[in-house]
């Protein structure tokens, strides 16, 4: 009885402690970020979860095949993951021990990636590279560097990170349709005037990806009117066109306009492990000031460089038989992307992607909107896929499916559609 009544005392001290607590937040008058209540909640994924749960409890003989999400699904490559235990070797002596290190990345890391670029003709000197956690983190963090007075320019449908980063900082967001007609590549339009501008090539969700002509386009564009293009180029191993660059910097003029984020996610299957790295050019200026440096500066002060380990697993994926596996892996994945493509194709269907990209995107059935396509797919094919609605309103009448499973998996949920 003696330790109730002591717990009630402690009760009691609490919830005068926390009301006199709320009395004094009026005095102070905090203020959070109001922008955070113009973000539109994301049900697509936790809709698409309880669809299948219930579609499974209904059917428990069915089995379910999954290409929706858009995380990978072979493990990491054996030099990766030969480098990683080295590295961990290292850390664990004391001769090789490494504590903080260079906050934009380490010099193995970079000299690679240096390499890898000039093969494609691109020439970056070391400190124009940032190595980081994965794209998504910088992508959204890169917009520390710009007013929030400044107009941005997404394709819709979109990656939600590019549209949700803006609504957090209160900036004002136009959008280019991404259409049939259109080829799924919007193209720079004369009369709308934008700071800020995200190309997503190869893109997520529609698979589409720009040719060097397109890209030049908007290269130009944004040199004319002084804007900044935010090129994510997160799918780029899967490129199989000729025409289709690899970086932005591949086009004349991108060094003075262009920033480009890169992954290990989906090349090397890093997602798990997190890598990425951003591309700063010392050429893009601000009017006097140079982005390269402020972003180093942010880099400095927000960021503590990304683990050593994983740099000597990300310095693997740039060898000569890491490169082999990865890109053993991306064939993997664009095997599947081309078993759905031809497969849908063969089954009726009007289908996008899947050649550039490891996404296949897909008109539904006449007569249906892309959340009724989901759930004839479910049933029809116990296949699992993402309305394209999900992406923003021009993704409405399509369907994405990923690559990203298995083989069988994949020649499976194809057959069943027949
Ligand atoms: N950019 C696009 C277009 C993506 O689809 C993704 C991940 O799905 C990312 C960036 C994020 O990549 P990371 O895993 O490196 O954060």
């Amino acid at each position: 009885a003696g330790a109730v009544s002591c717990d009630n005392t402690l009760r009691r001290a609490a919830r005068r402690a926390a009301l006199s607590r709320s009395r004094g937040r009026g005095k102070y008058e905090l203020k959070i970020n109001e922008n955070y209540k113009n973000l539109s909640e994301s049900y697509l994924f936790s809709t698409i979860a309880k669809k299948v749960a219930v579609y499974t409890q209904q059917h428990p003989e069915q089995e379910i095949i999954r290409l929706g999400i858009g995380d990978v699904t072979l493990p990491l490559a054996a030099p990766v993951v030969d480098a990683l235990h080295a590295a961990v070797e290292e850390m664990g002596k004391k001769e090789t021990f490494h504590g903080y290190g260079p906050e934009q990345g380490y010099g193995f890391l970079k000299q690679a990636l240096m390499r890898y670029y000039a093969r494609r003709g691109v020439v970056l000197a070391e400190n124009e590279i940032f190595v980081g956690d994965g794209a998504k983190s910088d992508i959204g963090n890169i917009l520390d560097l710009f007013d929030v007075d400044n107009t941005v320019l997404v394709p819709d449908p979109v990656y939600p990170v590019y549209v949700d980063t803006n609504v957090m900082a209160g900036r004002r967001i136009v959008y280019a349709a991404a259409t049939r007609e259109n080829g799924f590549l919007p193209m720079p339009q004369a009369d709308v005037q934008a700071d800020l501008i995200y190309l997503c090539s190869p893109n997520n969700p529609t698979g589409a990806a720009y040719s060097r002509d397109q890209l030049q386009a908007w290269v130009d564009y944004a040199n004319e009117r002084g804007a900044v293009l935010l090129f994510d180029a997160a799918y780029e191993s899967f490129i199989t066109d000729g025409d289709v660059p690899h970086s932005i910097y591949e086009l004349p003029g991108a060094r003075t306009c262009a920033i480009e984020f890169r992954s290990f996610s989906k090349k090397a299957g890093f997602t798990g492990l997190r890598l990425g790295f951003t591309v700063v050019p010392k050429d893009l200026m601000c009017g006097d000031v140079q982005v390269r440096s402020l972003w180093a500066r942010r880099h400095g002060t927000k960021f503590n460089g990304a683990p050593y380990i994983e740099q000597r697993a990300g310095e693997a994926v740039y060898s000569e038989e890491g490169s082999r596996q990865v890109m053993e892996q991306v064939a993997y994945y664009k095997r599947n992307a081309m078993v759905i493509y031809e497969g849908l194709k063969e089954a009726g269907h009007t289908v996008f992607g899947g050649i550039n990209s490891p996404y296949i995107w897909l008109k539904v059935e006449d007569g249906m909107d892309s959340w009724e396509f989901f759930d004839y797919l479910l049933e029809q094919a116990n296949v699992v896929g993402t309305p394209g609605s999900g992406f923003w309103p021009s993704g409405e009448g399509y369907f994405r499916l990923t690559a990203f499973g298995t083989y069988e998996n994949t020649v499976e949920a194809v057959s069943n559609l027949f």
